[in-house]
């Protein structure tokens, strides 16, 4: 599933087709992706010029100019493949990529630089919808979100607050949506490993009786920022069949310290440990016992 280093870029490689550019045509292949799309999508697309292309949590938001917010979610499999009008195609690979998924191609922007963005999503967890940008405060989707990881609301005061009293796994805290926004079982995991700190330890630790922030939490934050500027710088990363924007399948070649590497030796130095997964709220939790503590 792309997480936020995915997501975001995703949202640069669409920029160069999408921005200042008109939706000449719009194909929407199928009526549904994991909701049904609206009713007019074509319609309230067509014509309209998108102004900017941003981003918030796993959303990327297309401003439109007419008032609308084009808010799409990649979902579990979605993925973009961009052509740009000037871009020489290599045929062999591109070719081949292109006709062995082809029916999971849902939806195609044809726009009026000459680009074309197609969203391709196996599974249709992915969505997309529209969304007046003054009722976007109001979008269920986006309401309930809490800060931005990479913002500037985000820092080490306003986590141990979230965190506050909170008797849940440190690792369950970071997962839920309402405290940060954006962040999954990856980055999670690989932030904690970085800043030393115990998945399953209590949320409620990081902050001091009074709710303020002690050193762990400095710490996290300070290891959340680098874990997702890191892959951000590196492409994003990648499972099984997310792509990046141009459509070379196996791009994202980020290299993780500890998920999914479970029986490796720790990566931190002088650290002897070697990784274990276990199972914390369903999901695979990977660390080091001896040096997270
Ligand atoms: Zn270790």
């Amino acid at each position: 599933m792309p997480e936020l280093p995915e997501v975001e870029t995703v949202r640069r490689g669409l920029a160069p087709v999408m921005e200042g550019a008109r939706f000449d045509k719009v194909e929407a292949r199928r009526g549904d992706l994991r909701w049904p799309l609206p009713k007019d999508f074509v319609r309230r697309l067509e014509g309209q010029t998108v102004t900017g292309i941003g981003r918030r949590a796993k959303y990327i938001l297309a401003d439109l100019s007419s008032g609308d917010v084009l808010l799409m979610h990649l979902g579990m499999s979605g993925s973009f493949r961009v052509t740009k009008a000037d871009e020489e195609r290599t045929p062999g690979d591109f070719h081949h990529e292109r006709s062995k998924l082809s029916a999971h191609d849902h939806i195609v922007f044809h726009m009026s630089n000459g680009g074309v963005a197609t969203f391709n999503d196996p599974r249709r967890f992915g969505c997309m919808k529209l969304v007046a940008r003054d009722r976007l405060d109001e979008e269920p989707l986006l309401r309930a979100l809490g800060p931005e990881p990479l913002g500037n609301a985000f820092d080490a005061a306003m986590l141990a607050s979230a965190c506050e009293g909170k008797q849940t796994s440190l690792k369950a805290a970071l997962l839920d949506q309402r405290v940060v926004a954006g962040l999954g079982n990856i980055y999670v995991c690989e932030a904690l490993h970085r800043s030393l700190l115990s998945p399953k330890r209590k949320a409620s630790t990081i902050a001091d009786r009074k709710g303020a922030p002690n050193q762990r939490a400095v710490l996290l934050v300070d290891a959340i920022r680098t874990v997702l500027n890191d892959a951000i710088k590196a492409g994003g990363s990648s499972l099984r069949d997310h792509r990046q924007t141009d459509g070379e399948l196996g791009y994202f070649q980020h290299s993780f310290r500890v998920y999914d590497r479970e029986g490796e030796p720790c990566p931190t130095r002088n650290c002897n440990g070697v990784i274990r997964r276990v199972v914390q709220n369903g999901r695979s939790t990977f660390y080091c016992p001896v040096c997270q503590k």
